[in-house]
């Protein structure tokens, strides 16, 4: 089939096979030029592998950190008739390459909430690998089923507190209108720290301990963004941050019950980029469109693979890594400087639907999006007829 990209709203619901091979190639490629990092972890658990941040890291364990890596993701496969998503034909190139070149990697394709995906990572590492020296935890879920009480919890993007009204870009329509968004209820408060706070992780990290399966001094990290004036009312001191925020809770309460094993376990603050799970957050697509436009003027761009080099070589791995006083990772530095939020800050109110593309980088936003999805991608025929099946020896 000819696969054209079908956008409905903020989601792309194909992916182009070889495109997103070719974005798995190109985000190896720049990880196999920064060089190695000597004193990388050699046995890598990533949940979230497959899309955004987690594929960037399990990209920077394997070719920059030469780990064998376990992954572990929520894709779907590719049918005769429809695509698979982009999840999992990242997966399936990222393994080819990894395997290529020698390196162990395994893919789970499961409900990583679970207790039976924990039990069979388990068991992989058991049989496989050994002991794991870092747990990457990259999950971006709106839904999660509690695995004891079989009671599944969605999560909300609301304001907390107040209602909160800002200008908005429609990526599909590109029309900017003002969107009111009416404060959460408790409630809708605790099912978000439910699916996106730090129980998982440490359901995780215990149940790694339990099995013997963590290295001595084994690192973990969970990812947050903090950002600053602009998307605190929407993002930092909203329901999606009041998620994040117990994860300072839970990285403190993982090294507290491991401490026998000396497991360091600690939240690391990245910059806002496209996702899957950003574009879906309201007010991010214009604030990122002018964030672009402002860190790029300023020669300071980043994308996933740029900051889990600089969260690998800066912080995991090494001795003096950047920590703020709540014992965090901090590799959102240059998204954060006074004067690029400054400049953000200014631009905010003048942006129209007219001005977009002049004021604001919406262009690198958009195909920032669609790169997501495999298209765009330079040396891709998209015009070629691509069967969307594609190998791939998950488990
Ligand atoms: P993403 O949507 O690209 O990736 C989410 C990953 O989670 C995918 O690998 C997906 O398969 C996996 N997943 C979702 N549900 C699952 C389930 N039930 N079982 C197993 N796997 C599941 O998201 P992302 O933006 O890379 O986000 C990853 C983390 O980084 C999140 O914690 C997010 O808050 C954080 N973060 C994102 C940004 C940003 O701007 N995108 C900034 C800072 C921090």
């Amino acid at each position: 089939m000819i696969i054209k990209p079908k956008v409905r709203g903020f989601i792309c619901t194909n992916a182009h096979p070889l495109g997103c091979a070719a974005h798995v190639q190109n985000q190896i490629a720049y990880m196999k030029a920064q060089g190695p990092l000597a004193a990388a972890g050699k046995n890598v658990l990533v949940i979230g592998c497959s899309t955004g941040y987690g594929l960037a890291s399990r990209i920077a364990a394997a070719f920059a950190g030469g780990a064998a890596t376990l992954g572990v993701c929520f894709e779907k496969p590719p049918s005769e008739r429809k695509t698979g998503s982009a999840g999992y034909y990242n997966s399936a190139a990222f393994q080819d390459a990894a395997r290529a070149a020698g390196l162990y990697s395994e893919t789970i394709n499961g409900d990583a909430f679970s207790d039976a995906c924990k039990a069979q990572a388990i068991d992989m590492i058991k049989a496989d690998m050994g002991k794991i020296d870092l747990v990457v935890y990259s999950l971006a879920s709106p839904r999660r089923t509690d695995p004891k009480s079989g009671e599944t919890f969605n999560s909300t993007l609301k304001p907390v507190g107040q209602s909160y009204t800002a200008k908005n870009l429609n990526t599909d329509t590109l029309k900017i209108s003002e969107l009111t968004l009416e404060p959460a209820n408790e409630e809708e408060i605790a099912n978000t720290v439910k699916v996106m706070g730090g129980e998982d992780w440490e359901l995780w990290m215990q149940a790694l301990a339990d099995a013997d399966v963590l290295a001595d001094g084994c690192k973990t990290v969970a990812y947050t963004y903090l950002g600053k004036q602009i998307t605190w009312p929407i993002y930092g001191r909203a329901t999606i941050g009041k998620a994040k925020e117990d994860l300072d809770r839970a990285a403190a309460a993982i090294e507290q019950a491991l401490a026998e094993k000396s497991v360091q376990a600690n939240v690391s603050v990245l910059k806002a980029v496209v996702t899957q799970a950003s574009s879906a957050i309201p007010i991010m697509p214009l604030y990122i469109s002018l964030m672009f436009k402002v860190m790029k003027q300023e020669g300071s761009h980043e994308d996933c693979i740029e900051q889990a080099y600089r969260l690998f070589s800066e912080c995991i791995y090494s001795d003096q890594p950047r920590l703020d006083d709540g014992n965090r990772f901090r590799v959102d530095d240059k998204e954060l400087k006074d004067e690029t939020q400054a400049k953000i800050e200014a631009l905010w109110p003048q942006v129209t639907e007219q001005n977009l593309n002049e004021l604001t980088d919406f262009k690198g936003y958009n195909e920032n999006f669609l790169r997501l999805f495999g298209f765009g991608i330079d040396g891709v025929d998209y015009e070629a007829d691509v069967s969307p099946l594609v190998e791939a020896d998950f488990k």
